[in-house]
């Protein structure tokens, strides 16, 4: 029996996770919870699932918490300690970190550092981070098994080989809501259009990053720090359908492919039960009911951010937690109706060029980045 910390819980992944432990019920238990907002739904998951831990941001939500569980025997700790709790004190052998954004990373880190496993969905901390929470992950022997449907591909295509022949990884990007819209109407593009994803449900912040082909960026950064290849060895294929969700080719010209329905149960459910395999209740692929697989080169005129999370990344130093920052900041305000759609390039562009870079030697670093250009943005 597996003991889980699920960090994000009450999230697009967080209930799609609780999906999958409600179906293996001989294998997997909870111990913990963690969440930000919508604390019914989060009292809901405690009554049910009845964790050692829970944990959410602010007191005044613990103490609400606290009141309508009344007697209930959880504990309900709150702000970046009581994540931590949550992680690394829970009894948990593993780890679910699907917090969305920069808030992802403490909580990952601790996990890392008290030696559990991690079923790793919150992208943003190795791309703010990945030098930092991978030499500890290899310091620890932890494992960090990826959630992310691309890299769940790569890691099931690669077989336990590492990446000794490989030529390159080869992310799939559906292309978002936007793959066939004229750049020139870019900039009146609404938040309703852009959270509108063609073949994905997930929450607001990864769906706005698929939109502008930020998502994709993080992805590429992410399979550098998971893989151990470098960015010059991770492309981008725009394939609509969502059904090959990634693929590695090896220098002799073979290339491996993971097909499958666009659910992340599945992604999800391999990280928790790797290395077996377990039934579930997703719809199969019907492969004689594809009427096509199709791909094309991503238009990187058209979605700057791609090239802006290389170029990061080839900068290296505190460039990516720059850019994650700043993308962060730029999906915020537009989701606010403060800047356009077009704009959340220029302002990560601007912070990459305005922000002075430096060299990252500790978690409390990249902190300090992170807030450093939320303040710059204020600023300029
Ligand atoms: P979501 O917005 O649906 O859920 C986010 C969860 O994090 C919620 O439970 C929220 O309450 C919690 N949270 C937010 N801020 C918090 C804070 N400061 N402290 C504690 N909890 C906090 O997001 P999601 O779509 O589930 O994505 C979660 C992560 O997984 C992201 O990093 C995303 O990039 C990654 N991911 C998601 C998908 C997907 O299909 N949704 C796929 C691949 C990767
Ligand atoms: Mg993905």
């Amino acid at each position: 029996m597996k003991a889980l910390a699920i960090l994000g819980s009450t999230g697009s992944i967080g209930t799609s996770t609780l999906d999958i432990v409600d179906g293996l019920p001989e294998q997997l238990r909870v111990v913990a919870l963690a969440a930000g907002a919508n604390l019914d739904r989060l009292e809901a998951q405690v009554r049910r699932y009845r964790p050692a831990v829970v944990a959410v941001t602010r007191e005044v939500s613990a103490r609400e918490l606290q009141r309508r569980l009344g007697s209930r025997p959880s504990e309900v700790c709150w702000g970046p300690a009581g994540l931590e709790r949550a992680a690394a004190e829970s009894g948990a052998d593993m780890v679910v970190s699907a917090i969305v954004g920069a808030a992802g990373l403490l909580p990952t880190m601790a996990a890392v550092c008290a030696g559990k496993d991690v079923a790793l969905a919150n992208k943003e901390s190795l791309v703010m981070a990945g030098e930092l929470v991978t030499r500890e992950a290899r310091r620890r022997g932890v494992r960090l098994l990826p959630v992310d449907s691309e890299h769940s591909a790569i890691f099931q295509c690669l077989g336990g080989n590492g990446a000794a022949r490989v030529r390159r990884l080869l992310l799939t990007a559906s292309g978002g809501p936007f793959r066939t819209r004229p750049r020139s109407t870019f900039a009146s593009i609404t938040p309703e259009e852009a959270l509108k994803h063609p073949t994905w449900s997930m929450g607001k912040k990864i769906t706005i990053d698929s939109a502008t082909l930020m998502n994709k960026g993080l992805e590429v950064i992410e399979a550098h720090w998971l893989f151990g290849l470098p960015v010059s060895q991770v492309d981008v294929i725009i394939h609509p359908q969502s059904i090959i969700h990634s693929l590695v080719e090896y220098v002799d010209g073979s290339i491996l492919a993971q097909l499958g329905v666009p659910d992340m149960r599945v992604p999800i459910q391999y990280a928790l039960t790797y290395p077996e395999r377990c039934e579930n209740a997703v719809p199969r692929l019907a492969l004689d009911r594809v009427a096509g697989l199709t791909f094309e080169p991503v238009d990187r005129e058209k979605f700057p951010c791609l090239d802006l999370a290389y170029q990061a990344t080839r900068q290296g130093g505190s460039a990516p937690a720059v850019l994650n920052a700043a993308n962060e900041v730029g999906v915020h305000q537009f989701l606010a109706g403060r800047i356009g759609f077009d704009e959340i390039a220029t302002l990560i562009h601007k912070a990459l060029d305005g922000v002075p870079g430096r060299p990252l030697t500790s978690i409390q670093d990249v902190l300090d980045v992170d807030r450093e250009v939320r303040e710059w943005l204020e600023r300029h």
